[in-house]
């Protein structure tokens, strides 16, 4: 008699079922995983109760019928045998979830079913010949010359699994290259010990274990799924990306932003806003076959459809566009939802993943202003990508190498006569020296954040330019501030440190902002600039007439200067209504004891008319451009102002 044990049977069995409990719960896992995964659980589950029960019967042999005994031992190798093809098959469809080659899978399925087919005619052949098991004349179980070959069986299975996974090892997904990192050794051992000692009853512990990998490794699989809608995330969309660009495939991407979307939060509540939101999610990844979406954002989706034919491509960018044009229904409720989309055909690669999903994420930005809500990734749209990754790369790059030049606009006092004061504006050469006009440069390093670093380089500059023979002669030189920098708490300590650092008074800088800084957060702003202007740091307002702030408004604020900008004086001084307005802002302005400072004078009819109308200072190419410091010293007044 064979003495089995079956504690740790039962004991599995416990830990397989908690497994499917808390499988079970996991319901946004969509698909073959979730149903790979549960099948094999319970099949788990079922052998290792048969498992049990054959132990009983096989002891009680002499009581029961042979048939009985036959038949439940029979079915438990027939059990074993599914259970381990079906989970050899899910590891292979996990491997190949991201090859688009639905050859290599059918061919996996074949050499499986083929196995498996072998098996189970070797399991009827034992009824007869005895070569799996059999029981003897006092009905006790014997192991046929043939028992142990259920291993072999196993390694063949697990060979095919490794194959495959060596041979399409570029398109894994990262948490299955772990998990084929420790399932298939650990499987070896546990079959070779089970093989080495048989009467260790290790079927279901193999079981188990191989189970808590599988979970442990949909757990990790959780961080690319969108727990809404159980689309991929960010994270696997990059990872898809990646994978398709490596392997050089064609694939053509749909990708889309829902506008106004907190409106229908609004009208229907969250709970419904996310229903809406699952209700994109389906209907993309069911909107061709093949395709595979993405919600990468909160409102932002991405759908991939293999292949770059352009026809097809076309076809299925309408089907999404079209889509949209109709009403989402989700029971009674009903309601349009509006998006801006960007369409991109993948056939060469011109970006790597990283730089491919940051133009994507911009051209969506694009849409968005764009009239018909759609950016497609054109020749020109794709030159223009090019122009900003190269220029947020010479960005980078200037700011570590400092390669930045400051430029001085000398201004014009009209009071006092002569250049008093200068702004300064930065300046940018591409590598081969071509410069970067700052109307392209400045927003771009305002959006990418760079825009601190450059007003430190410039700030420093500056402050060793004012301390040069040429620089001494200027009282003051104004410096623009860009948004962000507001929101610095100790941009005050800064500016002071580099001034301090140079020997500098606070009123040898004046600060530059425009109107969208105030708009930000008024009141911030405002406690802000009267502390810093009580250490005596001064304000100009810049681009004044270019936003919507109202003059008296701006006038609660502590600025030295209003910067009346260059398109208010552009059809002066022949517009009377120009004139209105320019002699408007002077008589409120120094009502306040706030200077007027007018930008973009380029004729000497414009300069006279200004002069004639009380401006205090004027700054345009009539006077100067801007220029290197050690230029503008020919023009400054002689002697030592300082
Ligand atoms: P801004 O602050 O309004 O600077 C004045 C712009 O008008 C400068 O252009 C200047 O060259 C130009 N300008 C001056 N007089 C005339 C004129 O008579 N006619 C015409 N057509 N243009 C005139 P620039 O240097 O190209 O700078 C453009 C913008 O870039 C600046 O506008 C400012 O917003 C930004 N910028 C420049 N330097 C810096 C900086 O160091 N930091 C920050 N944050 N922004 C800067
Ligand atoms: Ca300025
Ligand atoms: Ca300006």
């Amino acid at each position: 008699m064979l003495n089995w044990s079956l504690a740790t049977e039962g004991f599995s069995f416990v830990v397989i079922f908690v497994l499917l409990l808390f499988t079970h719960r996991r319901t946004y896992l969509p698909g073959f995983r979730l149903r790979g995964h549960l099948l094999s659980l319970y099949l788990s589950l079922a052998s290792i109760a048969l498992n049990m029960l054959c132990v009983y019967t096989i002891e009680a042999a002499a009581y029961l019928p042979l048939w009985l005994n036959l038949a439940l031992n029979s079915l438990y190798f027939f059990l074993i045998l599914l259970l381990s093809t079906r989970m050899a098959l899910y590891i292979l469809q996990l491997i190949l979830e991201h090859t688009y080659n639905p050859r290599a899978l059918k061919l996996g399925k074949r050499v499986l079913a083929v196995l498996m087919v072998v098996f189970l005619l070797l399991i009827v052949w034992n009824l007869q010949s005895g070569v799996l098991f059999y029981f003897n004349s006092a009905m006790e179980y014997q192991r046929g010359p043939l028992n142990q070959v259920g291993y072999a069986f196993l390694l063949v299975q697990l060979g095919v699994v490794v194959f495959c996974f060596f041979r399409y090892q570029s398109s894994v997904s990262s948490p299955v290259r772990k998990l084929m990192s420790i399932m298939p050794p650990l499987v070896v051992i546990l079959t070779l010990f089970q093989y080495l000692f048989p009467e260790q009853l290790l079927n279901g512990a193999i079981l188990a274990i191989v189970h808590l990998i599988l979970y442990i490794s949909f757990q990790s699989s959780s961080n690319e799924v969108d727990a809404l809608t159980g689309l991929g995330n960010r994270n696997s969309f990059y990872e898809e990306l990646t994978q398709r660009t490596v392997r050089k495939e064609g694939f053509h991407l749909v990708l889309l932003s829902l506008q106004r979307f907190i409106q229908i939060n609004r009208r229907f509540g969250h709970r419904t806003g996310d229903l809406f939101l699952y209700e994109v999610g389906a209907f993309l990844s069911r909107s061709a076959p093949g395709a595979k979406a993405f919600r990468f954002g909160n409102v932002e989706f991405a759908v991939l459809f293999p292949g770059a034919d352009p026809q097809e491509s076309q076809r299925h960018f309408q089907t999404v566009c079209q889509r949209f044009q109709q009403p989402w229904k989700l029971g009674e409720k009903k309601s349009a939802l509006s998006a801006c989309f960007v369409e991109y055909c993948h056939s060469s690669p011109i970006w790597g993943p990283t730089q491919l999903l940051e133009n994507l994420v911009h051209g969506l930005r694009l849409a968005r202003q764009a009239p018909d809500r759609v950016v497609r990734f054109d020749q020109t749209v794709i030159s223009a990508l090019q122009r900003r990754a190269h220029l947020l790369d010479l960005l980078r790059q200037s700011i570590r190498e400092r390669r930045f030049q400051v430029y001085y606009q000398p201004v014009q006092d009209l009071e006092r006569g002569g250049f008093l004061t200068a702004e300064a504006l930065v300046r940018l050469r591409d590598l081969d020296g071509t410069p970067v006009p700052p109307g392209e440069f400045i927003p771009l390093a305002e959006e990418s954040g760079m825009i601190d670093k450059i007003t430190w380089i410039v700030l420093e500059e500056v402050c060793r330019f004012l301390n040069t023979p040429e620089g001494q002669g200027l009282e003051s030189v104004s410096v623009n501030l860009s948004m962000q920098q507001f929101a610095d708490p100790s941009l005050a300590q800064r500016i002071h440190g580099i001034m301090a650092g140079h020997g500098l008074p606070h009123r040898r800088i004046k600060l530059e902002i425009t109107e969208r800084v105030l708009l930000n957060d008024r009141e911030h702003m405002s406690a802000m600039m009267k502390e810093m202007s009580a250490q005596g740091f001064g304000f100009y307002l810049d681009d004044f007439g270019t936003g919507y702030s109202n003059l008296s408004s701006i006038l609660d604020l502590p600025f030295e200067g209003i910067k009346l900008d260059k398109s208010i004086i552009d059809t002066f001084p022949a517009n009377h209504r120009a004139a209105t307005l320019v002699q408007a802002c002077v008589a409120l302005c120094h009502t306040f004891g706030t200077e007027i400072i007018v930008e973009g004078v380029e004729t000497a009819e414009q300069a006279d008319a200004l002069a004639r109308l009380g401006a205090d200072r004027l700054q345009g190419y009539f006077y100067a451009r801007p220029m290197p410091g050690e230029e503008l010293a020919p023009l400054l007044p002689q002697g030592d102002r300082l």
